[in-house]
């Protein structure tokens, strides 16, 4: 079953924190740290997941994420954004954009493990017969 991650997040810090969380949980993780490489890979690994930083140099993660929404291929990937922002209006903003829902940082691994797994399950499990 596909469990691939794909974070896009330009802040390498922040990147290595939500890789290593999520591949010790057992998860595949790709990165790419603009939203055109993160199009571009999204198109040809077809992750099960989008974390999406909104804050990118260049195009925007919610740019991105209205590319990725309006693309056949790839509208049915859920982005999450990963949003700084803790501004009232934002959420609507976010959701606007095509995003499947938000993480506001700083976010801690447990936060991190629980949204991924509500949706799309942890990495362990079989798939439902
Ligand atoms: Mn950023």
């Amino acid at each position: 079953m596909n469990k691939t991650i794909l974070i896009v997040e330009d802040n390498p810090a922040n990147l290595m924190l939500a890789t290593t969380v999520l591949e010790h949980a057992g998860y595949q993780v790709l990165s790419s740290e603009t939203a055109a490489d993160a199009i571009a890979k999204a198109m040809t690994e077809m992750p099960r997941l989008i974390l999406m930083d909104i804050q990118l140099p260049g195009m925007s993660g919610l740019d991105a994420t209205r590319q990725l929404k309006a693309e056949p291929a790839t509208a049915g990937i859920p982005v999450i954004a990963l949003t700084a922002f803790a501004m009232k209006g934002d959420d609507e903003r976010i959701l606007e954009a095509g995003c499947d829902g938000y993480i506001p940082k700083p976010f801690n691994y447990k936060d991190l493990l629980a949204r991924v797994a509500t949706m799309i399950g942890g990495a362990q499990e079989a798939p439902s017969p």
